[in-house]
């Protein structure tokens, strides 16, 4: 398809317009790049120096794409090829920083809005926390250990070459959970021979900080809290809606379940459990055990539990005060949000990285949703794993109650600091606008300061 520049097109719409003809297949990175640029007007606007040094136009293009192959070898002998990337967002407040993820439906243009993204989450931390991300379209479901680790140790062969403490600290996402970053840092380490916190997400034991695994789904309900208390509701006895049953789901649920709130359900990409007496801390216990050990399906706990099954179905339509999609990228859509308005739901937090398509976002405002864009809401992983990189270097662990408190004051401070800037901006309460306002500001003027590079 043929485009062209047109002189009366804004600032925004020539950057955007720009990438669809430079890399026309990459339809997640223009979403996200054109949701976050387009709600920035209003600040471009009041600051014609950001359009003078190019700053959008070089956020929206990666430091630097790493892609490798990776080859290992199956239980039964075969060779097996996968894929491997690094993007490096930017390095202007400090290293590389964001997860790996290993999922079969992993390519450029989704590791690109990952990383771009991430950008503006890790601003709005204020730590200094550059940003990147990176994963592998290997699928670890159904792999035996040894699989996944020989795949690992391949894949950390070559990304050893790219990543340092002070130059690229991955993590972990979608199908890279404890067991994953593990046998990624062995391989590390026998590769360097050195012991560093290259790694986020290790376990306790070996450089983990505590309350690394519970930091995203923690931070997603503080910051929800956040949100309800300006609004002057409470999550006290309200029925939640969860999607995804991994990492931040789980955490989610606990730290609801702490708050007196009631989830209902969880899913995975078989479907959805629906249990109307609430997901209590027993029933919790078993889904971790189900996913973490077993590596086991969620339709299981219906069985367990005798409650209603929803096969291929996602949570949207069940009744509830508020809702964290906490499993993959565009998971509400306009339909689904259209569920979540019409039976009352009053909060939308998003726990995973781009669950709700523009056009759900818009039907969640218009229907006077409270709804937190995931780069504030879901800051609290990189927050905390900004946290294990310090007691890393210093070779310090902080007690866990020391960690949450601090996650507890990043998160209201990015509450803080979005709520701020929606209201300077002109639409208080708009916290897309007050997100991305607040990051941006920062990662510009530190642009600005550092000079043309
Ligand atoms: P996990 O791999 O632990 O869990 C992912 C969950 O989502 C699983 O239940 C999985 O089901 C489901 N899921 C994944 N892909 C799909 C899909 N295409 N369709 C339907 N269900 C799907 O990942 P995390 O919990 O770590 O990550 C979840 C989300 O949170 C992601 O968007 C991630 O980017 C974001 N995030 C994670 C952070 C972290 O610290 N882990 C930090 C910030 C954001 P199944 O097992 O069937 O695939």
């Amino acid at each position: 398809m043929l485009s062209f520049t047109f002189w009366w097109m804004n600032y925004v719409e020539r950057v955007v317009d720009g990438l669809k003809r430079r890399d026309p297949a990459q339809p997640e990175f223009h979403q996200a790049v054109g949701e976050v640029f387009d709600s920035l007007l209003p600040v471009l606007e009041e600051r014609p120096e950001y359009e003078e040094a190019g700053i959008l136009e070089r956020l929206a293009e990666p430091d630097r794409v790493i892609l490798f192959r990776v080859t290992w070898l199956d239980d039964a002998g075969r060779t097996r090829v996968n894929r491997g990337f690094r993007v490096q967002a930017t390095n202007v407040l400090g290293p590389y920083k964001g997860g790996l993820r290993f999922h079969p439906t992993v390519n450029l243009s989704i590791l690109k809005f990952l990383g771009f993204e991430q950008i503006f989450k890790n601003a709005l931390t204020t730590l200094p926390l550059g940003a990147g991300k990176g994963g592998s379209d290997f699928d670890p479901k159904g792999k035996s250990d040894a699989e996944v680790m020989r795949f690992c140790q391949s894949f950390m062969t070559e990304l050893s070459r790219h990543i340092g403490p002070n130059t690229d600290v991955p993590a972990g996402d979608i199908g890279v959970g404890a067991r994953e970053i593990g046998f990624l840092y062995g391989q590390y380490k026998r590769l360097t021979n050195e012991v560093t916190g290259v790694l986020t997400g290790k376990s306790v034991g070996w450089g983990g900080s505590l309350i690394r695994p519970e930091a995203t789904g923690y931070g997603t309900v503080y910051f929800a809290s956040e949100m309800l208390k300006a609004a002057k509701l409470s999550l006290d006895g309200q029925p939640c809606v969860i999607s995804g049953s991994g990492n931040v789901a789980q955490y989610t649920c606990r730290k609801l379940l702490e708050l007196g709130a009631k989830p209902v359900s969880m899913s995975d990409s078989g479907g959805t459990v629906y249990d109307k007496d609430g997901i209590d801390e027993e029933k919790l216990a078993w889904i971790m055990e189900l996913k973490n050990k077993r590596r086991g399906r969620i339709h299981e706990y219906a069985s367990e539990f005798k409650c209603e099954y929803r096969e291929g179905r996602l949570p949207w339509d069940i009744p509830c005060f508020a809702a964290f999609p906490s499993a993959t990228q565009n998971e509400v859509d306009e339909a689904g949000a259209k569920s979540l308005v019409a039976n009352g739901c009053r909060l939308l937090a998003e726990g995973a990285n781009m669950p709700c398509t523009p056009e759900a976002v818009e039907v969640l405002r218009n229907g006077n949703v409270l709804y937190g864009p995931g780069k504030a809401a879901n800051a609290g992983g990189v927050a905390v794993s900004g946290l294990e990189m310090s007691q890393n270097a210093m070779r310090l662990n902080w007690r866990s109650d020391e960690v949450d408190s601090r996650l507890a004051s990043i998160m209201n401070q990015i509450h803080e600091d979005a709520y701020a800037a929606s209201e300077r901006y002109g639409d208080p309460g708009n916290y897309v606008l007050g997100a991305n306002a607040a990051g941006f500001t920062r990662i510009a003027d530190a642009m600005i300061d550092q000079g043309v590079v």
